[in-house]
C-alpha cells in the first residue's frame, strides 16, 4: 500500500540529489549518447532527465514503477556480477511513491511512446502517444504527500550542491556520453562527449589542462587510471577527489591515504591535491554495500589496491624512486 512504499521510499529517494541519481544512472544503463538534466528550485519542484537511449515499451513503461519488477539480480551471485549500476529496480517505483511522476518514452523501432502518470503510486494515465525515442522524465513535487520529509530538505544551496555532487560523478564516469546541466533554466553546464581528460577540463575549468598528469598502472588484479593534479595545482580548500570503481562513484578513505601518501613532502600544509581515478577490479574481489545510497566498498586484497594506487601515482607525478 501507498504508507509501505512512502516507508521503502524513504531508503533510497533521502533529497533531490537522490533522483538525480538514479535518473541520471537509468540513462547511462539505457545506453544513452546524451542526457539532459533539468532542476528547478534545486529538484524540490522539478527533475527531469531526458536521454536518447534505448527507451521502453508500453509494457516495460508500466512495469518499470513496480517494484522489484525488473531487478537485475536473480541470484546471489548476481550481486557479485554487477555491470551496470542500477541493479536493484526499485528506484523508480520508489520516486513515483513519494512524488508527482510522468514519464514519456519510446523505443527507437517503434512508431509510437508511451505516456505514463503516476502520483503517490497511483497510476493517473497511461497513453500512447507520438514522442521522440528515448525516456523523459519529470519528477515533480517530490515529497509532495511526505510533508516530514520535505520539511526535512536543507537549504536550496545545499540542496543544489548534492544535486551538482551527484550530476558531476556520473558525468566523469561516462565522458563517452554528452551531458547537460539546467537550472531554473540556465544552462550551467554543456558537456560534450570525448574522452576523460576533456571532460575533467570542461567541467571543472581550463586551469585544469596544464595542470593534472595522466595516471596508470596495471597488475592482474587491478588496474588504475586516470589523473592526478600536479603538487602545485593542490588547493587550500577542498579539491576536487573522486574515486570510481568499475565506473561506480565511491569514497575509500584507505585508498585517500595511499594518493596522499603518494604526494607526501610535494605539498604545503593543509593543501589538497585534485584526482579523478578509476579502478579497475573482477567484481568477485569487492564487496559492494548494496544499499543504493552507499558509496563505500571492500576489496578482498586492499593492500594490493592500497600499494598500486600508490605506486600509479607516484609514477604520474614522475617519482620513480619507491
Ligand atoms: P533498476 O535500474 O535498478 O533496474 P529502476 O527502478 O531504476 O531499477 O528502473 C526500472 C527499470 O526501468 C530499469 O531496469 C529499466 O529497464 C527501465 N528504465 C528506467 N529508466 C530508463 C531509461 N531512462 N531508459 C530506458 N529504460 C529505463
Ligand atoms: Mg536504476
Amino acid at each position: 500500500d501507498s504508507i509501505a512504499n512512502q516507508i521503502a521510499a524513504g531508503e533510497v529517494v533521502q533529497r533531490p540529489a537522490s533522483v538525480v541519481k538514479e535518473l541520471l544512472e537509468n540513462s547511462v544503463d539505457a545506453g544513452a549518447k546524451s542526457v539532459q538534466l533539468v532542476v528547478r528550485d534545486a529538484g524540490r519542484t522539478l527533475v527531469q532527465v531526458i536521454d536518447d537511449g534505448a527507451g521502453m515499451t508500453e509494457t516495460d513503461a508500466r512495469m518499470s514503477f513496480e517494484r522489484h519488477a525488473t531487478s537485475k539480480i536473480r541470484s546471489s551471485d548476481d550481486l557479485f556480477r554487477i555491470k551496470t549500476m542500477g541493479f536493484r529496480g526499485e528506484a523508480l517505483a520508489s520516486i513515483a511513491a513519494v512524488a508527482q511522476v510522468e514519464m514519456r518514452t519510446r523505443r527507437a523501432a517503434e512508431e509510437l511512446g508511451t505516456l505514463v502518470r503516476i502520483e503517490g503510486s497511483e497510476i493517473k494515465a497511461q497513453e500512447q502517444i507520438s514522442c521522440l525515442p528515448g525516456t523523459n522524465l519529470l519528477v515533480k513535487n517530490l515529497f509532495f504527500n511526505v510533508p516530514a520529509r520535505r520539511n526535512f530538505l536543507k537549504s536550496n544551496s545545499v540542496e543544489m550542491r548534492h544535486i551538482l555532487d551527484e550530476f558531476q560523478r556520473v558525468a566523469l564516469a561516462h565522458p563517452e556520453v554528452a551531458f547537460s546541466l539546467f537550472q531554473d533554466d540556465r544552462e550551467v553546464f554543456n558537456l560534450p562527449s570525448g574522452k576523460l581528460s576533456r571532460r575533467i577540463v570542461d567541467m571543472f575549468g581550463k586551469g585544469y589542462r596544464d595542470q593534472m598528469a595522466y595516471c596508470e598502472e596495471q597488475t592482474p588484479y587491478v588496474t588504475v587510471r586516470g589523473y592526478i593534479g600536479k603538487p602545485e595545482s593542490a588547493k587550500k580548500t577542498r579539491n576536487e577527489q573522486y574515486f570510481f570503481v568499475n565506473n561506480r562513484f565511491i569514497k575509500h578513505n584507505y585508498l585517500h591515504h595511499a594518493v596522499l601518501g603518494a604526494y607526501e613532502g610535494t605539498l604545503p600544509d593543509n593543501y589538497h591535491p585534485f584526482y579523478v581515478l578509476f579502478i579497475d577490479i573482477d567484481p568477485s574481489h569487492i564487496d559492494i554495500n548494496i544499499h543504493p545510497t552507499k558509496t563505500e566498498i571492500k576489496f578482498d586484497d586492499e593492500r594490493s589496491v592500497y600499494a598500486i594506487m600508490m605506486a600509479a601515482v607516484r609514477k604520474a607525478m614522475g617519482v620513480y624512486n619507491l
